[in-house]
């Protein structure tokens, strides 16, 4: 019962030249009623992108403050988005959080502010390569999820997507492998239940993200858990059609 959604994060990547020619391909093969499919331009082609993409692709920020408005020169709101249309934002990415030095209670205060401004969230966790090595990988996505948790309320839930991208797998051509996926998705969804509630952790979609590619989708798409994809390098490319129609 949970709706396949995939997702493209198009990263710091594009011109408006770039931008037509993804959303060409998207208009013309990535409109499915069964998946849920939503692009997240960087935020300078935001309103661009709304205008030009089809009205059921969803458009995401891939980041925005914790505040609608003020004196925080360089950042977007939620505000600000939903002002040019858009319904999502992506946060917590793992550029965020080991790029730009986010905290966990950062991205926590994010969601909730994200939420209650009607924004939907792509909330990101994921372990780094030395926390796998190290057997922390579920201890790092249960802090980082019990961060948003504490900020936010049972019933935002259905406004949430969860996308799991383990550190390691992204960008690098090192996808995590179908089980190691499913594993981890598996093990966060009993969390959850026990954590929030079982219905929000049998309705709540999570998402794998991290060297996805036409070529692994669909064998990650077929397990049970993964309910779809955050792609990065691949959604600019037409590959992307074939991951959303993996599941088809
Ligand atoms: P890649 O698909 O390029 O590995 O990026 C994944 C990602 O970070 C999506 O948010």
């Amino acid at each position: 019962q949970r709706k396949f959604f995939v997702g493209g994060n198009w990263k710091l990547n594009g011109t408006k030249k770039g931008v037509d020619g993804i959303i060409d391909f998207i208009n013309k093969d990535c409109v499915d009623p069964n998946v849920e499919v939503v692009v997240a331009p960087s935020a300078i082609y935001l309103d661009y992108t709304r205008q030009k993409v089809n009205t059921s692709v969803g458009v995401a920020a891939q980041n925005c403050y914790k505040v609608g408005s003020g004196a925080f020169t360089g950042d977007n709101s939620a505000e600000m988005i939903k002002d040019v249309g858009c319904e999502w934002v992506i946060l917590g990415h793992s550029e965020r959080r080991h790029v730009f030095g986010e905290s966990d209670q950062l991205i926590g205060e994010k969601t909730q502010f994200a939420l209650k401004s009607g924004l939907k969230v792509i909330a990101c966790i994921g372990e780094k390569l030395d926390e796998r090595e190290a057997g922390h990988t579920e201890a790092v996505c249960f802090r980082q999820t019990q961060a948003i948790i504490d900020c936010i309320q049972e019933s935002d839930w259905g406004n949430i997507v969860i996308a799991y991208e383990p550190v390691w797998a992204i960008g690098t051509g090192k996808t995590a492998s179908p089980e190691q996926a499913q594993e981890v998705h598996d093990t966060l969804r009993k969390w959850l239940a026990d954590k929030v509630s079982p219905s929000v952790a049998s309705s709540v979609r999570i998402i794998y993200g991290g060297s996805v590619t036409a070529a692994n989708a669909k064998d990650l798409g077929k397990k049970p858990d993964i309910d779809g994809f955050l792609v990065g390098g691949a959604s600019l490319k037409p590959d992307f059609i074939q991951i959303v129609k993996a599941r088809a």
